[in-house]
């Protein structure tokens, strides 16, 4: 439902839950974040109902970090709870990943996936992406983009994604089919929102993600956008102009 994600060098978390707040009034029924950290520890917490008690949740936790994704979820596959809410990690917990969308085939996915003797904890279509991307990571031994550029071959369905690997921890990598994702372009940082309200206090500079399309957000690069297919393309950088209340 709600996609927020930042990579920079500020504290992740604030911003994050500033901009699940930004994406409430879409509805949903739980809420999480993942915060890679200096030691590249991957830390998910997630909660069911309210981003107030996800934030209640994480009083007593290490939220520090400056790559981040966080989600608001409206359940379409599994009931709403904190298992199922996002982001969902892979078996290895070296990946998490945030969807908005629905993976039409995702039941012939996770069957092959656990012939394999993968073993999933929820009973989401969403975690079925990130079991896969990390599968065919770790089996052809792929690096991150390429990893998704083969899984997303494989997909049937709506999704927009963000991703998150510790083993890389200065990059988020982004996907988009049939459900907007919008990348904010800061000065030596990226934000991604759902839509531009998460972004536009930080940046007027954004890019629109089209279908089929993946963007690399690389800590101090430029952004790259490619097709499935790896082809280069060159982005759009559009300027925005969105007067939003305080929300403090
Ligand atoms: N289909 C996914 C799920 O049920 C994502 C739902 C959403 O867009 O929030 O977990």
């Amino acid at each position: 439902c709600g996609i927020v994600g930042y990579i920079g060098n500020k504290d992740a978390f604030p911003i994050l839950i500033k901009g699940l707040r930004r994406l409430e009034y879409r509805g949903y029924d739980s809420a999480g974040v993942a915060l890679v950290n200096s030691d590249t520890a991957l830390n998910v917490y997630k909660s069911k109902g309210k981003v107030d008690n996800l934030v209640e949740y994480c009083s007593d936790k290490n939220v520090s970090g400056t790559v981040g994704i966080a989600h608001t979820r409206w359940a379409t596959h599994g009931e709403p709870s904190a298992l199922n809410a996002h982001p969902h990690y892979s078996e290895s917990g070296n990946l998490a990943i945030i969807h908005n969308g629905i993976i039409e085939n995702y039941s012939d996915i996770k069957k092959k996936l656990m012939a394999n003797g993968v073993k999933f904890r929820s009973e989401t279509d969403t975690e079925v992406l990130v079991q896969l991307i990390e599968y065919i990571k770790e089996h052809k031994n792929l690096d991150l983009l390429t990893a998704v550029q083969v899984a997303l071959h494989e997909v049937i369905g709506a999704y927009a994604i963000a991703l998150l690997d510790k083993r890389t921890p200065h990059q988020i990598i982004v996907a988009r089919n049939q459900s907007p994702l919008v990348v904010g372009i800061g000065d030596d940082e990226f934000f991604i929102g759902s839509d531009a309200s998460p972004i536009v206090e930080y940046t007027d500079k954004v890019v629109y993600l089209e279908d089929g399309n993946i963007a690399v957000l690389h800590k101090g690069e430029e952004l790259k956008v490619v097709n499935i297919l790896n082809r280069r393309l060159n982005p759009e950088i559009q300027t925005v102009d969105i007067n939003l209340g305080q929300l403090d």
